[in-house]
Parts: C-alpha cells; sequence; structure tokens
C-alpha cells in the first residue's frame, strides 16, 4: 500500500521541543517508520524550511519530500493562505513521479485543508489527525491566538475526511458534537511509546549520565516552552516549596523569546534562579537519563491533546502531576500512576509536589504502576490499529 502522508508545517525530522515541533512529529516519525516495517510505503510530504540545523538526525527510513509554498520562514499561523502552492507543490511531485497514492493520511488542520483537495484531485479516501483542536483549546486557553480560518476549516475537514483519529474519547466526544460527525467516522487510536528506548534506569546512574548532582531533589518539564504548556504555575509552585535542595529541569527549546524572558522574569521576581535550570532541547536518545534522573515530572498545561511526555515519564517509572484536561486523564490515573489537578489548581499542586518528595515509598509505588501502564501503550498496539483502519478504509 501507498500512503501519502501530508504533515504541512510538521518536518517530522526537527528535534522536538523546538519551534512548532513536538508530539506531533514525534508520532509522525515512529508511525512512518514503524508502518513502514509492516509493508506501507508513506510518503511524507512537509514544507520546505531554513532550519536545517535544527534537524535531530538522520532518518533513513523516512521518504521525505519537502515542497516549496511561500515563505520558508514564515511560522504555522502564517501557512494557510500559501497552501494552494502546497497542494499544487504535490500534485506535481506525483504525476512527474507517475507516482500515485491509495490513502492521504493528513496531520493538523492545515494538512487538512490540504488532504480535502488532493482528495478531490486523486479519488482516494483521507484520514485526518488534528492533534489538537482549536474550539477545544480556545476552552481551556484565555490566551490563544490561531488563524481566524481554523475553526471553520476544521469543521469542514471533519465533515470531508473519510475518518478521524482522535487519540482520547474527550476529542471524539467534540468532534461528535460541534461538528456533527457520525460516532463510526471517528477512532480512538492513541499513540505509542517507544519502551526500548524508555526505560526504568536506576536514579544515580542516570544522574551520573547527565552530571547532575546527586543528592538533589528534582522536578522535570519535557516540552515546548509555550504559554499553553503552563510553567508559570509550576514557577510559582517551586517558589512555595520549602526544600533547600529541590530543583526544576525545564527541557525544551529556547526559541520562543517572549515566553522564555517572561519565565526568567518569574524566576528572578521570585528568586528561583538558583534553583531553576533551563537545559534547551536534548535528543531522544539522551532524554531517557533526564526522565530517570527526575523525582517527578510536572505537565502542568491548561490544554493537551494528550500528553506524551507523560507517558514517557511513565515508561521511565516515574510518577507525574498534571493537568486534568483534554487526554492527560486517559494516561494519569489519579492517586495511582500520578496526580490530576483539577481546575489547574496552584495550591493543589504545591501539595501534590511535597507528597511526591516527601513519600520515597508511595513516589516509587506511583512509578512502577506508571510503568505497567505506560506497557500497555506499546506501539505495537497503535500500529495495528492504523493498518487495520488503512486496510478497511482502501478495501472499499
Ligand atoms: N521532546 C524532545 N526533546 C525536547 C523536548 C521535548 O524530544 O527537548 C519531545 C518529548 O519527548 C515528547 C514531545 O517532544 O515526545 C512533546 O510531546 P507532548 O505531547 O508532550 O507535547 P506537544 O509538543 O505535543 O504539545
Amino acid at each position: 500500500m501507498k500512503v501519502a502522508l501530508i504533515s504541512v508545517h510538521g518536518d517530522p525530522t526537527l528535534q522536538a521541543g523546538g519551534k512548532d515541533a513536538g508530539g506531533m512529529n514525534i508520532y509522525i516519525r515512529e508511525v512512518a517508520h514503524r508502518l513502514k516495517s509492516e509493508g506501507i510505503e508513506i510518503d511524507i510530504f512537509t514544507r520546505e524550511h531554513n532550519r536545517q540545523e535544527e534537524l535531530e538526525e538522520e532518518f533513513e527510513a523516512l521518504n521525505i519530500i519537502y515542497i516549496n509554498a511561500g515563505d520558508p520562514d514564515i511560522d504555522k499561523t502564517g501557512i494557510f493562505s500559501d497552501l494552494d502552492k502546497f497542494v499544487e507543490g504535490v500534485l506535481n511531485y506525483s504525476s512527474r513521479q507517475n507516482q500515485s497514492y491509495e490513502l492521504i493520511y493528513a496531520h493538523y488542520w492545515l494538512s487538512g485543508v490540504v488532504a480535502i483537495e488532493l482528495k478531490n484531485a486523486w479519488n482516494v479516501p483521507v484520514i485526518t489527525s488534528f492533534h489538537t483542536i482549536q474550539g477545544i483549546k480556545k476552552e481551556n486557553f484565555p490566551f490563544n491566538k490561531d488563524n481566524q480560518e481554523r475553526e471553520k476549516q476544521e469543521r469542514i475537514i471533519s465533515l470531508q475526511s473519510d475518518s478521524i483519529i482522535v487519540w482520547s474519547s474527550h476529542e471524539k466526544k467534540f468532534i461528535e458534537q460541534n461538528f456533527g460527525v457520525k460516532p463510526s467516522k471517528i477512532s480512538v487510536i492513541p499513540p505509542g511509546v517507544d519502551l526500548d528506548l524508555f526505560h526504568p534506569i536506576n536514579i544515580q546512574e542516570a544522574r551520573r549520565k547527565i552530571q547532575m548532582q546527586e543528592r538533589i531533589r528534582t522536578i522535570l518539564y519535557v516540552g515546548r516552552i509555550e504559554r499553553l504548556k503552563g510553567l508559570d504555575m509550576l514557577l510559582k509552585a517551586l517558589s512555595q516549596i520549602h526544600h533547600e535542595d529541590t530543583f526544576l529541569y525545564i527541557i525544551g527549546g529556547m526559541y520562543n523569546v517572549e515566553e522564555v524572558n517572561r519565565l526568567k522574569k518569574i524566576c528572578i521576581d521570585l528568586n528561583l534562579n538558583e534553583k531553576v535550570h533551563f537545559i534547551g532541547s536534548i535528543s531522544r536518545k539522551q532524554l531517557k537519563y533526564y526522565y530517570n534522573s527526575a523525582d517527578l515530572h510536572v505537565l502542568p498545561s491548561y490544554y493537551e491533546s494528550f500528553g506524551l511526555s507523560v507517558l514517557e515519564s511513565a515508561a521511565c517509572g516515574k510518577p507525574s502531576i498534571a493537568s486534568k484536561v483534554g487526554g492527560l486523564p486517559s494516561i494519569i490515573r489519579d492517586n495511582e500512576t500520578g496526580f490530576l489537578l483539577e481546575q489547574r489548581s496552584l495550591d493543589s499542586l504545591i501539595k501534590k509536589i511535597e507528597i511526591l518528595l516527601n513519600d520515597k515509598e508511595l513516589s516509587e509505588t506511583m512509578g512502577r504502576a506508571a510503568r505497567k501502564q505506560a506497557e500497555n501503550l506499546d506501539w505495537d498496539i497503535a500500529i495495528n490499529q492504523l493498518k487495520n483502519l488503512f486496510d478497511k478504509l482502501t478495501s472499499k
């Protein structure tokens, strides 16, 4: 089977944690190379950009086609008006190469717009994964800025796609209720986690690998540095935790200068400069040492459609504290594998961090339960479900 995977703004080889590169990029590279081993050939179409120095490493297994579509430096909120050029570029490539596709798999609303145009040209089914949906994000995140077209387009794409993949039942319900899509058209297929890469390692051994002091207590954040992630609340919590030896490690690229400066100012105001380490972005291979060096992981986001970092932390046997929003309740079992924060409550965040820092036995029990739960989200399960869906759509 030959599939055209459309990821307009998300080059899967970009270092995750950097500008506009995160869970979706990781998902696409994992899915594309794992489906390839199952005999499904995937051509990935993404936009030409000038970010060569941010590419993580060579991914020989991935066939990536870069499409010239407008200013390569523009960020994702400005791409919409160049999407017709992207469609044209994909159509030109397929006719030049005499390459046809049996299925289109689109990622994020921008790619959904492209996919519906390609569907009309090629007459093949389209699967869309939105990754985030504007309507849900808006309900939870007061500082949301996005392209005005997005909400309208998400409805059109939902109605015109042959199938929609979501990562949690929360999004499925939203699409059914707000866009009037039949439940049978929406499949909940959560991503997996690479259990060979992310696994428990002795904490002192992990700390030695990254030269972290042995006797400190460490709270870890992993992800893009964006206001949506709610890191300001974590800084406020840290300032009220009265243990001299507690440090916060923030992993993620520093490209969002406005947010980084805002967070650094909060650190100065709260006298936290000595306690917060901005590490920058870290490669997949090194990340496991950070997860394993931490006492706990925190994701205090306003909204997350899933939260891959929680799953990775769980696979390393560490509990997470995260907001009770979006897909996070589908990965954290409250009081068992970590804690979920109702209403993103600061008081509750402080309390839960203190519990995990002070009660080592509880923290280890939760970490073991988290690992066990992560073992049920091995990539094989997701890949099987995707394969079945691809077969169903192409055999019609
Ligand atoms: N990530 C990474 N290096 C970094 C920071 C993040 O590889 O320096 C990865 C992280 O391991 C996770 C992804 O980026 O796989 C972030 O996904 P998540 O779902 O947590 O957040 P999103 O970016 O989708 O909002």
